[in-house]
């Protein structure tokens, strides 16, 4: 049986999720149900990255004496958080616990023994917010270009990597897969860095009371960064992952220091890294001084589950900037899912229950009939092709014009006036309802279930989609699977 696995970044436990952290969490989810629709054995990971010197910091600030009390109690705010948004992660990893701890042990002790590990005096800039040191040329008037904060001058003994070492390599693994890095803007930025010439990265800090000890220095704690990419590797039997899902400001950690390590521990490399834009929340950059962060569970509530996670996949091409706005939100759960799809499927599926009880057989085959039995298969085919793109907002936009389709087939046949027209228009705009609500299943997946489930149509596979699936006699009852707001 084929397997896909796919990651999430792990979080930092010094703040609790926002709809920045939903973005990469749905598009894994739409990714994972998608490939267990199409029948691979898949495992979803996502979790936290709690050995940051910024828990230490956020405990004492909010006033609790362990670190580990605070990050427990952060842990099961992240938790809940993604329970009510639905998720369908497999596994939730904290890199606190003793599994993601022996794993890195196991790990360096790898990259030890190979030599890749020696001691050094770092001099450098650190920017604290990144956790990292940072070159001079990434700076933006003195300031980290994400933390807007001078870095500061650090000078440091520490235990370094020797990533300089992999440089070749490295590149070269890049250049020969093309679609290992996407999208291919972000995979040329990665590829001129790496040309600039890499140099060792220290993987040690001085040890603060939390965090993994280095196993060859108790004076020292792993650097949070090297530690948290292992996190990847718990699932043992799925790797190497089939896509990592990262956020453009983290992407050449992934696309350097992690490739970097794997190939010190001789560990086959994760077949893509796929990295997504930044978005701004109403048009604003999403800040903390700013209190701009929306919390998810507010909008979970407001607006469902399924539109958030089908505005996230329709509004912003995946791989580019975008805006989260409320309004724009609402628009799309107004316009698309309930005055075309969930209008739809109520209007056929009501109108049919009311005369016949059951979903009639189909009549005639005529040219329209035609034309709609051959855009439900085009649009399948259509589909499947976008979404291997990762081009998601297409794939959304072809649904929606299937969706429409089926609404004006019901529309012309007006079988409310001609009765003769009534077979045909129940049986077939039901069908391309129901293809609609199988296609949108990764998307938007309790609606989709509501839909199918109401038909009798249980876990279907995938394949069934560009079909006329509802088969004659199919018992109807009909459900609204959105509410306007
Ligand atoms: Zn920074």
């Amino acid at each position: 049986m084929e397997s896909f696995y796919v990651t999430t970044p792990i979080f930092y436990i010094n703040d609790v999720p926002s709809v920045g952290h939903v973005y990469p969490l749905t598009i894994c989810d739409g990714l994972a149900r998608l490939n267990r629709l199409r029948g691979k054995k898949t495992f979803f990971l996502t979790g936290l990255d709690e050995n940051s010197v910024k828990t230490i910091a956020a405990a004492k600030k909010a006033g609790v004496e362990s670190v580990q009390e605070y990050a427990d109690e952060m842990a099961e705010k992240w938790v809940s958080t993604w329970r009510k948004l639905e998720y369908s992660n497999d596994d939730f990893i904290r890199t606190t616990q003793e599994r993601h701890k022996s794993v890195v042990r196991d790990f360096f002790d790898k990259v030890y023994k190979k030599g890749d590990i020696y001691k050094g005096v770092y001099e450098g800039l650190y920017c604290e917010g990144c956790e990292a040191f940072v070159r001079e040329s990434d700076l933006e008037d003195g300031n980290c270009a994400l933390h807007l904060k001078p870095p500061k001058a650090l000078k440091e003994q520490n235990y370094f990597f020797k990533l300089s070492k992999y440089q070749e390599q490295i590149l070269e693994h890049i250049e020969k897969n093309p679609l290992f890095i996407q999208p291919a803007s972000r995979r040329r930025e990665i590829i001129n860095f790496i040309k600039e010439g890499l140099d060792d990265t220290s993987i040690s800090r001085p040890a603060n009371g939390w965090g993994i000890p280095l196993p060859i220095d108790e004076k020292q704690v792993i650097w949070v960064w090297f530690d948290a990419l292992i996190n990847y590797l718990q699932p043992k039997e799925f790797w190497p992952a089939d896509a990592h899902v990262v956020g453009k400001d983290i992407a050449r950690f992934h696309c350097i220091t992690w490739i970097g390590m794997l190939l010190s521990a001789a560990i086959e490399l994760p077949k893509s890294i796929l990295a997504h834009g930044f978005f701004t929340v109403n048009g604003q950059k999403m800040s903390k001084s700013l209190g701009n962060a929306i919390d998810p569970n507010y909008l979970a509530g407001k607006y469902g589950v399924d539109a958030i996670k089908y505005f996230v996949f329709r509004e912003i091409p995946f791989g580019e900037d975008g805006d989260f706005s409320e309004k724009e939100l609402k628009n799309r759960l107004n316009t698309e899912l309930v005055a075309n799809w969930s209008n739809l499927f109520y209007r056929s599926t009501s109108f049919g229950q009311k005369l016949f009880g059951k979903l009639p057989g189909p009549k005639a085959e005529g040219g329209e009939e035609k034309k709609l039995v051959a855009k439900i298969a085009l649009t399948k085919a259509q589909v499947d092709e976008l979404v291997d793109k990762n081009e998601f907002h297409h794939a959304l936009e072809k649904i929606m014009e299937l969706s429409s389709e089926g609404n004006k087939f019901f529309q012309d046949k007006k079988p409310w006036e001609l009765r003769e027209n009534a077979e045909d228009a129940v049986f077939y705009a039901v069908n391309v309802a129901a293809n609609v609500s199988l296609l949108m299943a990764p998307f938007t997946p309790s609606a989709s279930k509501t839909a199918l489930d109401s038909l009798g149509v249980v876990n279907p596979p995938w394949g069934l989609a560009g079909t006329l699936f509802v088969k004659p006699g199919t018992p109807l009852a009909p459900v609204m699977l959105f509410k306007k707001i």
